[in-house]
């Protein structure tokens, strides 16, 4: 039987997919930032809220390493424009559905780019008027970022390669491969 990748990349005219991260390595970083995730907010009332919709996976496997009690809700966000690209020009596709006031608050991304989005979302989670707001995020495209946002928790820095897999989408199909991947560009 063949696996994800190999079907995959037997469909004429999908775009050839690369292995970057296995499942396994995926594990460990998602066990390491858990760990500190717990020991860092232990006795406090944390909520994590998750950025729609690709961290939904890392969301889902990060919460159940966390050994602290925790509330979970989620946020919708899109930036409109270009689909691979952001266009900084960001609204919110899903509203919290939790008070957060004087919480203090996990936003949980899947990846981290331009740092537009996060941004966005810091200062919109901050109007509701938390105790804290933190970033976790499995990836970040550190060296691609355009504006300042600070990360506590970065699980992996990567490199500027459009990243599929574990979540993350390419035109909304991907999302359930198990391992991360990236798509090759010609040349
Ligand atoms: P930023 O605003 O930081 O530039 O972009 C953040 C969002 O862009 C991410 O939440 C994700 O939806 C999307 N994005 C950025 N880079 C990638 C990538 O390599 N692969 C995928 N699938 N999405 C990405």
């Amino acid at each position: 039987m063949l696996d994800h990748e190999d079907s995959l990349n037997s469909i004429a005219g999908m775009p050839e997919i690369i292995p970057y991260l296995k499942r396994e390595e995926i594990d460990s970083l998602t066990s390491n930032i858990a760990n500190r995730i717990s020991s860092d907010y232990k006795g406090q009332d944390l909520i994590i809220i998750g950025v729609l919709t690709g961290a939904f996976i890392f969301l889902a496997d990060l919460i159940r390493k966390i050994t602290i009690p925790v509330k979970i809700d989620f946020i919708g966000a899109s930036s409109y424009g270009d689909a691979t690209q952001s266009s900084g020009k960001i609204q919110i596709t899903k509203e919290l559905s939790t008070d957060v006031e004087d919480i203090d608050v996990l936003l949980v991304e899947d990846i981290v780019d331009t740092g537009l989005t996060i941004g966005f979302l810091i200062d919109y989670v901050k109007s509701f008027r938390p105790k804290t707001v933190k970033v976790c995020t499995l990836l970040d495209k550190k060296e691609r970022r355009l504006t300042d946002v600070k990360i506590e928790y970065s699980c992996r820095v990567v490199e500027d390669r459009f990243i599929i897999g574990y979540g993350l989408d390419h035109a909304g199909e991907y999302r359930q491969l198990p391992d991360i991947f990236y798509i090759k560009t010609e040349g």
